[in-house]
C-alpha cells in the first residue's frame, strides 16, 4: 500500500502523498504528517558521489512514494536546473569557523526557491495521478520572499494559475520591484491596502468560501496553497542537509559517521523542521540549533516548554522572521506528544483561544535534539561586520542571526563540532539592511548606487535577480482592499461581473 499521510489532529484523516500536495492543509485545519519517518536507504558514502539531482531522489522517494520513479525524476530535472547560478545547487563556503549552506543560489535569490521551483511540478503531477483537470489556481498573501519565489517556480507552469497579494507598504523596495515586474501570462500580482495579516486573513477567507469554490468548479478551477505548511515544500528541504553532509565527507572535512550540527535561521520553523527530518532519517546530526531574532517565542519555547504567541510583533531586519505563530511547530508538538492527534489538536485549540500552551515535563525532555536562541538587532548587524572583518565574506541579515547564536551556543557549550549554517537569503537581496551593518554612513544612497558598492566590497558579482528587476518594466498594477480579493480573484479567471464594484483596476 502507498505510504499515506495524516492530519496532526485527526489520525483517521488520511491521504496519499499527492493528495496531500494538492489539498497543501488537511480539512481540519492540520498538517498532514507521514505516518513515519523513513530511514536513508543508502550508504553515507555512495551519497558522498552523487550529485544533488541523484541525492534529491534518493530523499524525496522515500516520502512521495506514490510518484513513480520517471515522475519524481522529471520534476526533480524540471527543478534543479541552469535557473540556479550554479551546477553545486546549494554550495558550502568554510567562514568564521562554520560551513554556510548557501540555498540562494536558485532564480529570487532566497531560500524559498529550493521548495518553490519543484512545487509547481510535484502539483501538476499529483493532479494528473488523481485525475483533476481543473485548473489548480494558486493563492499566496506574502510578506515578500515566499511571493516572489512561488511566482517565479508557477510562470507558465501549464494548468496552473498563480495570484500574490501583498501589503502595499510592507514590503522591501528590491521585494516589490521583485514581484510586479514578474512575467508570465498566468501570474497576477496585487497590492492589498492594508498589512500583511490582512492579506493573509483575506486569503484564508477565500479558501473557506465554499459559494466561490463551488463557482470555481464550474468554471473548472480549484484552490490551492504554496504556503510553507504543505508537505511538497518540506520534503524538497530535507534534500540539502543530506547533501551537504555528503559533500563534507567527500570532501574529508568529517569521517563516514561522524556527527555534525545545523544552525538554521528560524520564522515559520520550516527550515529547522527538515533538519530535524534528516537525523530522524538517520543522517548523523547532533545538536538542531534554532536562531530567532528579536520575536524570539521559539528561544522562550525552548527555555520553558510555554509557547505565547501573545506580545508585541517587533520589525526587524530579518523580516522573514518576523513571525509569532511558527505553524510548522505543530508538526514537532504532534510528534512530541507521541504522535497523538487528539493531544495536539488540543495544544493547538488553545493557541488559538487563549495565545497560549504550555507542554508536559516529558514532552519537554525530547527536546533535547534542540538548542534555542536569539541575537538582537545590534548583535545581527555586529554578527555581519565580524565575519565580514575576519573572513571577507558578507552574510544577509538571516544568515548573520544564525551565526550569531551558534556562537552563543559554542562559548556556551564549548562543542567544536563541525557546523552547517543554512544561509537563506543572498546578501543582496537586503542590500540596504547589509549596507548598513556595513557602513552606517551610507543611509542615503540610493537602492542600487548600494548594490553595486555591496558588490565592490564583498567581490561578487551582482546577481542577475538584480540585475533583472533594475531596468525591467512594471507589468502588475492592481490594487485592492482586503474586501474586494473574491473579486479580484474572480476577475483575473474571467469569471462573472466581478468588474464593476473595484476600486481601482
Ligand atoms: C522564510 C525565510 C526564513 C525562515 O524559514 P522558516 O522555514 O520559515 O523557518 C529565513 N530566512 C529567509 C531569508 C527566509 O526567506
Amino acid at each position: 500500500m502507498d505510504f499515506m499521510y495524516s492530519s496532526t489532529r485527526d489520525s483517521k484523516a488520511k491521504a496519499t502523498a499527492s493528495m496531500a500536495i494538492l489539498k497543501g492543509l488537511a480539512d481540519d485545519g492540520g498538517l498532514f504528517i507521514p505516518e513515519r519517518i523513513p530511514a536513508l536507504d543508502v550508504s553515507l558514502a555512495k551519497l558522498a558521489q552523487m550529485t544533488y539531482q541523484e541525492t534529491a531522489y534518493a530523499v524525496m522517494k522515500l516520502f512521495l512514494t506514490d510518484f513513480t520513479e520517471q515522475e519524481l525524476k522529471s520534476c526533480i530535472q524540471a527543478a534543479y536546473d541552469s535557473k540556479f547560478d550554479t551546477a553545486q545547487i546549494t554550495p558550502l563556503v568554510n567562514a568564521g569557523c562554520a560551513y554556510f549552506l548557501e540555498l540562494f543560489h536558485g532564480p529570487t535569490i532566497a531560500f524559498k526557491d529550493m521548495a518553490l521551483s519543484i512545487l509547481p511540478h510535484l502539483m501538476i503531477t499529483a493532479a494528473r495521478k488523481n485525475k483533476v483537470s481543473n485548473d489548480i489556481v494558486i493563492l499566496t498573501a506574502t510578506s515578500g520572499d515566499t511571493g516572489k519565489a512561488a511566482l517565479a517556480g508557477f510562470a507558465d507552469v501549464e494548468g496552473t494559475k498563480i495570484v500574490v497579494f501583498y501589503p502595499k507598504n510592507g514590503v522591501s523596495p528590491i521585494q516589490e520591484k521583485q514581484m510586479v515586474t514578474q512575467k508570465g501570462a498566468n501570474t497576477h500580482v496585487v497590492a492589498i491596502h492594508g498589512n500583511f495579516d490582512q492579506a493573509q486573513a483575506g486569503v484564508k477567507q477565500i479558501f473557506a468560501d465554499k459559494e466561490l469554490e463551488k463557482t470555481l468548479q464550474e468554471h473548472g478551477f480549484q484552490l490551492s496553497s504554496a504556503n510553507s505548511i504543505n508537505i511538497g515544500r518540506l520534503v524538497p528541504q530535507i534534500v540539502y542537509y543530506v547533501y551537504a553532509y555528503a559533500r563534507l565527507l567527500a570532501s574529508h572535512t568529517i569521517a563516514e559517521g561522524e556527527p555534525v550540527n545545523v544552525a538554521v535561521p528560524t520564522g515559520n520553523f520550516g527550515n529547522i523542521l527538515a533538519a530535524y527530518y534528516a537525523k530522524q532519517m538517520g543522517l548523523p546530526i547532533r545538536k538542531l540549533i534554532c536562531a530567532s531574532n528579536e520575536n524570539k517565542v521559539l528561544y522562550d519555547f525552548f527555555q520553558s516548554g510555554q509557547y505565547d504567541r501573545m506580545r508585541k510583533f517587533v520589525l526587524t531586519s530579518s523580516p522573514s522572521m518576523d513571525i509569532l505563530v511558527s505553524s510548522n511547530l505543530e508538526r514537532l508538538i504532534y510528534r512530541i506528544a507521541g504522535n497523538d492527534a487528539e493531544k495536539n489538536a488540543a495544544y493547538m485549540k488553545a493557541l488559538a483561544e487563549d495565545g497560549k500552551y504550555e507542554i508536559t515535563h516529558q514532552m519537554k525532555q525530547e527536546l533535547a535534539d534542540f538548542y534555542g536562541n536569539y541575537t538582537t538587532e545590534q548583535e545581527t548587524a555586529q554578527v555581519i561586520r565580524d565575519v565580514y572583518e575576519k573572513d571577507g565574506y558578507v552574510i544577509d541579515t538571516h544568515t548573520a542571526v544564525a551565526k550569531g547564536v551558534y556562537d552563543k551556543y559554542r562559548s556556551e557549550t564549548k562543542d567544536d563540532t563541525v557546523t552547517i549554517i543554512a544561509s537563506t537569503a543572498s546578501p543582496f537581496k537586503f542590500t540596504r539592511s547589509v549596507m548598513h551593518a556595513l557602513d552606517p554612513e551610507c543611509a542615503s544612497t540610493a537602492d542600487f548606487e548600494l548594490v553595486d558598492e555591496l558588490s565592490r566590497i564583498a567581490g561578487v558579482k551582482v546577481p542577475q535577480a538584480i540585475e533583472e528587476i533594475r531596468s525591467a518594466k512594471v507589468l502588475h498594477h492592481t490594487e485592492c482592499t482586503a474586501e474586494e480579493m473574491p473579486d479580484v480573484v474572480k476577475r483575473f479567471l474571467g469569471i462573472g461581473d466581478a468588474m464593476e464594484n473595484l476600486s481601482q483596476i
